[in-house]
């Protein structure tokens, strides 16, 4: 990647690794990843003002390519999608090709509706009050195969399985060399509890850069199990009486290289602004969720009893709440917090930017987050769960739309513009798709995320 904004060194590398096409690559309110791409000889063209998209884009859904009604959207109107240089990489799985991640501009400046540029600005709003958010996504995935009769997992095993570590060896190293070839760190990798269902994490990072990373990471993730005849899903719940695909992010706060969570004199070694952080969380997330766990399909993952953040409470290394706050040994106190009502169908872009706002929104408002729960919430009777204000989330996508139409805090960082074509979109998609059985979802939905 070349060090500066500068065409004759990006030409230089992109000429050193055979480049011929460069993608301007932004994914959009329905979190589809989208491209155009430049060839390398007309570059010059688009080096400063980029490439032109319409404005409309921010206004389809993920099960047609129209856009939908009340986005305030339409045909006429615009966008420059302009290229962040520092974002450019050569793609190791689609040789000749590199990805650069694209700003929209309208008029040469950002356009309220640009993704990156909320979470840049979420960015900036933590750092006014003297936070650097780092993150990472922890993605879970299924590898299938295609037949004739219908998907089959590439495995039958089980948890942690070393038999499907060794079935699905070369798939699997060639999906962490083209990471690691990108510049993302690859830290852990478990052959997760459905069968063909794999885990591989990224290590923590910047927040922006986490997001970034998220995009490489499902392509790369994808394009490497095509090329073993297999396709990878994100998709949250493909098969009923199976582990759901979760996206759970982990966050901490940071100021001058110091972690601001850990304190052993706070409840669970935690910190004021860690509590505060977790409590903005949970009073947000049943609007949160919008963001986070915005598909229809999202809806079948999050149920009791399968770690996938059903309940509105926190609890250190409880994996029934939708806060957990993972022990650290190596500190004696918790280094990071993690959010378990995300999956892979959410736009990184905005889910960790709404994140970072609701967090924020705690601290300003000094507000608690209750007792942290140490056992699983679903088995408490209703009663139990009301005493201790533990709350089941939303559980299906209108639920959470309309959570998030009532959300002030929520929409403002978003920003109207924002706002309304989210929500339409997300309307869109929950009146087209919510009387869908399973199995249609699986059939529309399953190369889409
Ligand atoms: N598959 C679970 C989910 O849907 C998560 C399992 C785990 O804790 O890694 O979120
Ligand atoms: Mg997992």
């Amino acid at each position: 990647m070349p060090e500066k904004n500068n065409l004759k060194q990006i030409h230089k590398f992109l000429q050193e690794s055979d480049i011929k096409f460069v993608r301007f690559v932004w994914c959009d309110n329905a979190n589809v990843i989208r491209g155009k791409a430049v060839h390398t000889k007309m570059l010059s063209h688009y080096f400063e003002h980029g490439v032109g998209i319409s404005a409309g884009q921010q206004g389809v859904p993920v099960m047609y390519d129209a856009i939908v009604p009340k986005s305030d959207l339409g045909p006429v109107g615009e966008i420059r999608l302009v290229a962040d240089w520092s974002t450019l990489k050569a793609l190791p799985y689609a040789p000749g090709h590199a990805r650069v991640m694209g700003n929209m501009l309208l008029n040469g400046s950002a356009w309220d509706l640009c993704p990156r540029n909320f979470l840049k600005r979420m960015i900036t709003a933590a750092k006014s009050q003297g936070f650097e958010v780092r993150a990472a996504f922890e993605n879970e995935f299924y590898l299938l195969r295609q037949t004739p009769e219908g998907i089959t997992p590439a495995d039958s095993t089980l948890f942690a399985s070393t038999q499907a570590m060794d079935i699905n060896n070369e798939v699997i190293n060639e999906i962490a060399d083209a990471l690691i070839a990108q510049g993302i760190p690859v830290e852990q990798y478990y052959p997760e509890s459905g069968p063909g269902q794999h885990e591989i994490s990224m290590r923590y990072t910047n927040a922006m850069l986490a997001a970034e990373w998220q995009i490489a990471f499902r392509e790369t993730v994808k394009a490497i199990a095509y090329r073993h005849n297999l396709t990878a899903s994100f998709l949250p719940k493909i098969f009923a009486d199976a582990a759901g695909n979760g996206c759970h992010i982990h966050f901490s706060l940071w100021r001058d290289k110091k972690n601001l969570l850990p304190d052993p004199q706070g409840a669970c070694g935690l910190s004021p602004v860690a509590l505060q952080f977790i409590a903005g969380i949970l009073h947000h997330l049943p609007a949160l969720m919008a963001l986070t766990t915005p598909s229809t399909n999202s809806y079948r993952r999050i149920l009791p009893h399968s770690w996938s953040g059903a309940f509105k409470c926190w609890g250190l290394d409880n994996r029934e709440a939708s806060v957990r706050v993972p022990s650290d040994p190596s500190l004696g106190c918790p280094s990071h917090l993690e959010l378990k009502t995300v999956d892979a169908s959410a736009n990184p872009y905005l889910a960790l930017g709404a994140i970072i706002a609701a967090g924020l929104d705690g601290v300003q408002r000094d507000l608690a987050p209750g007792n942290p729960v140490n056992q699983d919430p679903g088995c408490l009777t209703i009663e139990e769960r009301a005493s201790n204000q533990i709350e089941r989330l939303p559980d299906n996508l209108g639920q959470a739309i309309a959570h998030l139409q009532q959300n002030d805090t929520l929409l403002t960082a978003l920003n109207p513009q924002l706002a309304k074509a989210f929500l339409a979109v997300r309307q869109a998609e929950w009146q087209a798709m919510k009387d869908w059985e399973l199995n249609t979802e699986v059939s529309k939905l399953l190369e889409k995320y």
